[in-house]
């Protein structure tokens, strides 16, 4: 392609551009700038070319004075007025491009939302230099006469219009084709431009009780149906007579006699009809009537006089009886409290009541979909409500967490203990000193960020405090922040604990965002709109203009790492992050329990600066008070002398190794120990809740002798051997090694060594059969696979729906599940007992992660692993929380097999539905590179493979892989062409 660069003349310019379309695309573009864009166009513009033969978007990443080639297309328009990447985001797609080896339009997408090309559109408006003649098709009229009336439009909405004008036909209306002629006879005028966001991120519609208790009361015998029934019983309920009169009623209520026989009838009220009583007036009666007269005073319709010589009115008008009419009344039948219930049912309104009662029991905004779930609510129903002003409409960012009203989250920055203070103090001394050095220097963008800062400290000894410090700090210089969270589901508490702290502030980047939520988070970002964004991995490619700080929490984590087969650049989080913060100044924080044995070689060797956190800060005082106060316990945490007021420390939860071995030995053959059985028992028992935990990949078959806990292992690789039941062969994963499979143990000669296997469906099933009263909650991917799930399963769990949850999943961060006193391990060794180096290491920070669960609450608790492998460094380490010790074995193994940090790697993955096929690529494509290594001589470089990995058949296609062992990977891989099916994976983080 290099011909005669064409040099650059005054009237020609050229742009360097990426272009930004789906498939991958090597390199870059040259296109040349018309004159009249040359003043508006700048590095970072989306601009539309001509691609082949189609028309793309573009991407500005510099101008040039000359093209490499000969014949330029030219920039056809500019897009949006506002660069789409900023500068650093360019710096960085590039870095991503070289060091991953990926197509540059892959990694520079990664700084767009998805999509962009949708939310693209035009404005469309009449020349007003245009005379108003030429001849015009139907359409052209019609659309000409669209803008006349509404003015400049949209091009969706120009697209409606037309519509609607159309008589509703459904035929597709060709304007694009329309407009674009109009354009070019000087018609019409037309712009390119992106949609702006809408005003917010997608909320949730809520509801909240805005009326007192008492109008509550008032109001809600009104509400519903017009209905006399329930006036009448309202009316009873209110009136200050107990016995008013049937007339006055039906006068004030307006209601008819019939009403009043159905209420009769129904039982709700009693009637006392009309009548008139006799009383006596005093008068010495006739002395035939002397016994008559001892029934008095009586109800006229009882008596009857046998005399016949005397009659009623006789005696009346003589003056010896006295007649008092009683008109008819009316009482309740049905007890007061009752009442309302009854008022409600005839009325219809029993709803609003149930809104009513929901709401007040909230007391705070409830959503309106809950609100639907719980009650037979519609719209209206509310809508009416709020129209009494009893209730208020109210929205909420569509981030819920399920412990929103269950945990206190300190808003304000508490004190700093003893130790925080000293780690505090040591990164502001980083970033000042990193400061100063960019004012010295000479250069107008010399930036010099702080050395990367990794914060080791266990589990709860206050490390997110330290990142909110740093964040403030950040924010005061007018600088944002992003924070690096492994999964938004997995880490409520972080989350929230940032938004309360930095209200109005922050974003939530989370998986269930729309396309259209991204891109409103994205323009936002770009508008300054917020300061701080949480989210996973993709988080860290946000346009914040000025950016500070980079927290990665839980540095170690797997998903940091983009693996395949989603499409590249196959990019680590951290390293993304540090180039990033190289590139424009920015602090970089890592946060770890349990940091990755690469990272914390690097902090060793002073790549990194290496900061810990001892102790545990149980939470903060106020917190545990209200928990202890909701559940009822006693708090027995104390807070050591030193520190302040607020911070309670405790120890770890201790942990107890049981070796399954042993329980064989003794006769149990259950998935329980004993030890663990009896602690299930006992916490149920005591009405607290368990965890069983299992590893992710539970039904990994490896092979393991169940008397001495001999795992067959690659003698070369010293990784488990894979048992591969269609052929019956052990394999290693690694390096390809075959051995027939064993039937006897080749240490202790037992005959029961056998592959081992256990999913999280079993494990619940054999709960269950053990435990028949106990309520089992399963998480794992299966059950977690729909929208919202997490937050449902863990809701549950919280609200003690369940006393033991089986899961492979664990609940990540700052989670304190008060009730939980007990974690079990089913078995340690399945992840032990995968055939990648890292399984240690993985091992390990499951473990530790595991017994950080237990012990958070004010009941405290303890752990329980069970092994067939108590002896292995990993369980060791991780049963005495001993990461040093961990460590000190881990390297060692590291640098006896030549891993990394000693070694990188590179894995080349080809996925293929012909096995067969699959092979002979790989196998072609692994002597190719041996030839490359020969010829380069490239020291201590050596190619493994191929060979199938673990996960040899995913979705029936199969998999073969090729491992690279270099000290650089990419000099060896970056001029040796490798096929682009291949998927290239540089320091992948499993081999599996
Ligand atoms: P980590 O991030 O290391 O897991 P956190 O920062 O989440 O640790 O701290 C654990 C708990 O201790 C949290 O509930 C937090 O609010 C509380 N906490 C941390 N530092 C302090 C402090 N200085 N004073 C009071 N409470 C604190
Ligand atoms: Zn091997
Ligand atoms: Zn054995």
């Amino acid at each position: 392609m290099t011909q005669t660069p064409k040099k650059n003349t005054l009237e020609q310019m050229f742009a360097e551009l990426v272009i930004n379309i789906e498939a991958p695309l090597e390199g870059t573009f040259h296109y040349h700038v018309p004159s009249d864009l040359r003043p508006k166009l700048r590095v970072g513009h989306l601009v539309e070319v001509e691609f082949g033969r189609r028309l793309a978007q573009g991407i500005i990443l510099r101008f040039d004075d000359t093209a490499p080639i000969e014949e330029t297309k030219p920039i056809i328009a500019l897009i949006d007025e506002k660069p789409v990447v900023f500068w650093w985001q360019i710096e960085l797609a590039e870095w991503l491009s070289q060091n991953y080896l990926a197509p540059l339009n892959a990694c520079l997408r990664l700084m767009l939302p998805p999509g962009l090309t949708r939310w693209a559109d035009v404005t469309v408006d009449i020349n007003p230099y245009w005379d108003g003649n030429g001849r015009l098709t139907p359409l052209q009229q019609q659309i000409i006469s669209i803008l006349r009336e509404r003015g400049d439009l949209r091009g969706r909405q120009l697209q409606r219009a037309l519509r609607k004008t159309s008589d509703g036909s459904k035929k597709k209306i060709d304007w694009k084709t329309a407009v674009n002629q109009l354009t070019k006879r000087q018609i019409l005028r037309k712009a390119t431009v992106l949609d702006p966001p809408r005003i917010r991120p997608k909320q949730i519609r809520t509801a909240e009780l805005i009326a007192s208790e008492a109008r509550v009361k008032a109001v809600v015998p009104k509400l519903g149906r017009a209905n006399k029934q329930a006036d009448v019983l309202l009316y009873l309920l209110n009136s200050d007579d107990p016995l008013p009169e049937e007339t006055a009623v039906l006068e004030a209520t307006g209601a008819k006699e019939t009403h009043l026989k159905q209420l009769e009838q129904d039982g709700r009220i009693n009637r006392t009809p009309a009548q008139t009583t006799i009383l006596p007036t005093g008068k010495e009666p006739p002395p035939e009537l002397t016994d008559w007269f001892t029934q008095l005073p009586s109800p006229q319709a009882n008596l009857t006089i046998h005399n016949s010589s005397f009659t009623i009115h006789y005696l009346e008008t003589e003056g010896f009886i006295q007649r008092l009419h009683e008109p008819a009344t009316l009482s309740l039948a049905i007890p007061p409290k009752q009442l309302l219930g009854h008022i409600l049912d005839l009325r219809r309104a029993t709803t609003y009541h149930h809104i009513l009662t929901l709401l007040a029991r909230a007391a705070q905004p409830v959503s309106l979909t809950e609100i639907y779930a719980q009650t037979k609510a519609t719209i209206n129903h509310l809508r009416k409500l709020a129209k009494l002003d009893l209730i208020r409409f109210g929205s909420e960012e569509v981030w819920r967490d399920p412990l929103a009203d269950r945990d206190f989250v300190p808003a304000e920055a508490p004190m700093l203990t003893t130790d925080q203070a000293r780690v505090w103090g040591r990164i502001k001394v980083a970033i000042l000193t990193a400061e100063e050095v960019m004012e010295q220097g000479e250069e107008e963008f010399a930036v010099a960020a702080p050395k990367p800062i990794l914060l080791h400290g266990v589990t709860g000894s206050g490390k997110t405090e330290i990142y909110m410090r740093a964040i403030a700090n950040a924010l005061d210089e007018g600088q944002q922040a992003i924070v690096l969270v492994p999964e938004i589901a997995l880490t409520p508490q972080t989350v929230r604990r940032f938004a309360a702290r930095f209200p109005g502030r922050v974003a939530v980047l989370h998986s269930r965002l729309t396309d259209g939520e991204r891109y409103d988070t994205w323009r936002r970002a770009r508008q300054g709109l917020f300061d701080i964004v949480v989210g996973p991995r993709s988080a860290l490619f946000t346009p914040l203009p000025n950016l500070g700080v980079i927290v990665l929490d839980e540095e170690h984590d797997p998903s940091y790492k983009q693996t395949p087969p989603v499409p590249p650049p196959y990019y680590h989080t951290r390293e993304a992050a540090i180039a990033l913060s190289q590139i424009i100044g920015a602090t970089v924080i890592m946060g770890s329990a349990t940091p990755d044995i690469v990272t914390y070689h690097r902090a060793q060797s002073g790549r990194f600066q290496l900061l810990e956190l001892q102790k545990r800060v149980m939470g903060h005082r106020q917190r545990l008070e209200g928990q202890a106060e909701r559940l009822q316990l006693r708090n027995h945490y104390q807070h050591d002398g030193e520190d302040p007021d607020d911070a309670l420390t405790i120890p770890l939860p201790p942990i107890q190794i049981v070796d399954l071995r042993q329980e064989l030995r003794a006769g149990n053959r259950s998935i329980f120990s004993r030890a663990l059985e009896k602690a299930i028992t006992e916490t149920l028992e005591r009405g607290e809740q368990a965890i069983l935990f299992l590893n992710r990949r539970g039904s990994a078959t490896f092979v393991i002798c169940r008397d001495c806990g001999y795992v067959a292992t690659c003698p070369r690789c010293e990784l488990p051997l894979t048992y591969h039941r269609r052929n019956m062969m052990l394999v290693c994963h690694h390096c390809g090694r075959r051995e027939p499979h064993q039937t006897e143990c080749p240490t202790c000669q037992s005959k029961r060594i056998r592959y081992f296997g256990l999913g999280t469906e079993e494990v619940a099933e054999r709960v269950q059969q053990r435990w028949p009263e106990a309520r089992i909650t399963r998480w794992d991917r299966d059950t977690t696979a729909g929208r919202n799930t997490h937050e449902t399963l863990l809701a549950s769990f919280i609200n003690q729906e369940a006393d033991i949850l089986v899961g492979t999943q664990m609940i990540a961060k700052g989670l304190d599940l008060p009730f939980v006193t007990l974690v079990g391990v089913i078995s340690a060794d399945v992840s032990l007992g995968l055939p990648d180096y890292r399984t240690g290491e993985r091992a390990f920070q499951i473990l530790a992660q595991v017994a950080g669960r237990a012990g958070r609450g004010l009941l405290g608790g303890r752990v329980i692993i069970q092994t067939y492998k108590p002896e292995h460094y990993a369980i060791q380490a991780a049963a005495e929380h001993d990461f040093a010790s961990f460590y000190i074995d881990e390297i060692r193994f590291r640098t006896q097999h030549s891993l990394p940090p000693f070694r990188r790697m590179a894995r080349l993955l080809l996925i293929d539905p012909i096995d067969e096929r699959g092979k002979r690529e790989a196998e072609a494509l692994a002597k190719g590179l041996r030839l490359h290594i020969r010829e380069k001589a490239l020291a201590a470089s050596e190619i493994l493979g191929p060979v199938p990995p673990f996960f040899n058949r995913v979705d029936g296609r199969f998999r073969w892989q090729i491992i690279v062992r270099s000290p650089d990977p990419n000099r060896l891989l970056a001029d040796f062409p490798i096929p682009p099916k291949w998927m290239v994976d540089i320091d992948p983080v499993s081999t599996l």
